[in-house]
């Protein structure tokens, strides 16, 4: 069987801002109060009086060509299961090259363990079996979808083969797996 391909696609279109992904994760994850590893933003396009708003779920993007891995001196920041991008924090020094090297702002520093921290896709769950992240269980819209773009059939392929789609920050050559 192949290597499989993560990644993640929201759905702008059907995203109202709740907010559930960023408790949901919290719950999920244990992240330390004050800090997520998600977030929601909005952006207005347009020009008046002909606007309209976009509500976008983020995080870590996982890239294929990522800059944190590139500049962790000490091989905390890697490339795990299915290309996404994953904190050793055993091997973290809380330098913060990674956090300076992100283009996205995805990570921060959690205070108790003094060591980096960011959005894993969930992959204690995935990795147990399960096949969606907590963010996409919370979200009552059903606006994030997760999954392998290797396999044609998977929700997150068939998702972005229906409808057009871009990733942020396409200039910065990070080659992001989360799509909107
Ligand atoms: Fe690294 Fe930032 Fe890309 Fe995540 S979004 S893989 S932290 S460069
Ligand atoms: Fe690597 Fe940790 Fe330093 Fe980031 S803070 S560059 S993960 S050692």
């Amino acid at each position: 069987m192949n290597e499989p391909r993560y990644a993640m696609a929201v759905d702008t279109r059907s995203c109202v801002g709740c907010s559930a992904c960023v408790i949901g994760c919290k719950e999920e994850n244990d992240v330390a109060p004050d800090f997520t590893r998600d977030w929601v933003t909005s952006e207005t396009r347009g020009v008046f009086p002909h606007l309209s708003m976009e509500l976008r779920s983020e995080r870590c993007n996982h890239c294929e060509t990522a800059p944190c891995v590139r500049a962790c001196p000490t091989g905390s920041s890697h490339y795990g299961p299915g290309g996404t991008v994953q904190v050793n924090s055993d091997k973290c020094s809380g330098c913060k090259a990674c956090m300076t090297a992100c283009p996205y702002g995805a990570r921060f520093v959690d205070p108790r363990s003094k060591t980096v921290d960011k959005c894993t896709y969930c992959m204690h769950r995935i990795e147990g079996g399960k096949t969606t992240t907590s963010c996409q269980e919370m979200c009552p819209t059903g606006s994030i979808v997760f999954g392998d773009l290797n396999d044609p059939g998977s929700a997150v392929s068939r998702a972005l083969g229906k409808h057009e789609h871009y990733t942020l920050l396409p200039d910065a050559g990070t080659k992001p797996n989360h799509y909107y």
